[in-house]
């Protein structure tokens, strides 16, 4: 595809790139570039491998972060890495699922390299709050239904569900939510919202591996919802989208994860990833 010329990623310098969330097609075209110019690329290890196939032959793959729940290396360490590779004169690519500014510590890393005075440039992805549920046949607006939609993390710094949100009003049975890492405390999640008068019939999906080819939705109410996401042992990561929007009047599913075509292993089974 030719484009207006696309910027050069220069030696010394390092670009946060959001890789969208899974669906090697939802790569942008300045992610894909910017793979395929790279020198070296920290990745994410939620990150589906695949999207590493847009690097070019003389890059390196490095996977940083958290797996099943373990972390391989502090985001102090990443940070610390990222730097190195930077001032050794590297072309360097931080991939990070999604968008690197939705829950995904990319504010920290941006702070830590204009700090150490070295050039970046962000690259937008999409978001798996927003992609994922697209993937899923689930408007995360729509007219009639719903004028609003709140992102939130089900872990603040504590990793427990985070105080200084608004309960009180996210509990309004007019909201609609949606969850980043809440499964492995989806009770919690639903204990508090139930405690502040949302109703328990409100509508609720549950979306796993969303534009992948592991891709599930599952389709509860808040009160049955616990339940249903333990019988159906969802694997993590999944995306929860509770309110209007997550109606099955309002859901239109199109995706059929059989043709993603995926060529990477199979996903962790449920609640291995304790970020949920
Ligand atoms: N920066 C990422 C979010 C990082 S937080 C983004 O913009 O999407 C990690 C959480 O994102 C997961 O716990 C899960 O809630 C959600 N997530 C990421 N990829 C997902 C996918 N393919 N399917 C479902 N949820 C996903």
């Amino acid at each position: 595809m030719m484009l207006a010329a696309l910027p050069t990623l220069a030696p010394g310098a390092v670009w946060l790139v959001g890789a969208g969330p899974g669906d090697p097609g939802l790569l942008t075209v300045l992610a894909s570039h910017a793979l395929s110019e790279a020198d070296i690329v920290l990745y994410d290890a939620l990150i589906n491998a695949d999207l590493l196939g847009a690097m070019g032959s003389h890059g390196r793959a490095i996977a940083v972060g958290r797996r099943k729940g373990k972390v391989t290396r502090t985001e102090a360490q990443t940070v610390a890495l990222i730097i190195r590779y930077a001032v050794a004169g590297l072309r360097v690519v931080r991939l990070k699922g999604g968008d690197p500014f939705v829950f995904g510590r990319g504010g920290e890393e941006v702070e830590a390299l204009s700090r150490a005075g070295i050039p970046f440039r962000i690259v937008p992805g999409i978001t798996a709050g927003i992609g994922g549920l697209a993937y899923a046949g689930i408007a995360v607006t729509r007219r009639g239904v719903n004028p609003n939609v709140t992102f939130l993390t089900a872990h603040d710094e504590t990793g427990s569900v985070p105080l200084g949100v608004d309960w009180v009003s996210l509990a309004r049975n007019d909201q609609t939510l949606v969850v980043y890492m809440g499964l492995s405390v989806l009770d919690e999640i639903v204990r508090t919202l139930l405690v502040h008068g949302r109703d328990h019939l409100t509508p609720v999906a549950i979306i796993s591996h969303a534009t992948t080819s592991w891709q599930r939705t599952l389709l509860s109410t808040l009160g049955e919802s616990i339940l249903a996401a333990r019988r159906a042992r969802l694997p993590t990561p999944a995306i929860i989208v509770i309110g209007g929007a997550a109606d099955p009047v309002n859901i239109f599913p199109w995706f059929d994860p059989d043709e993603a075509g995926q060529t990477i292993d199979a996903p962790p089974t449920a609640f291995e990833n304790a970020r949920g």
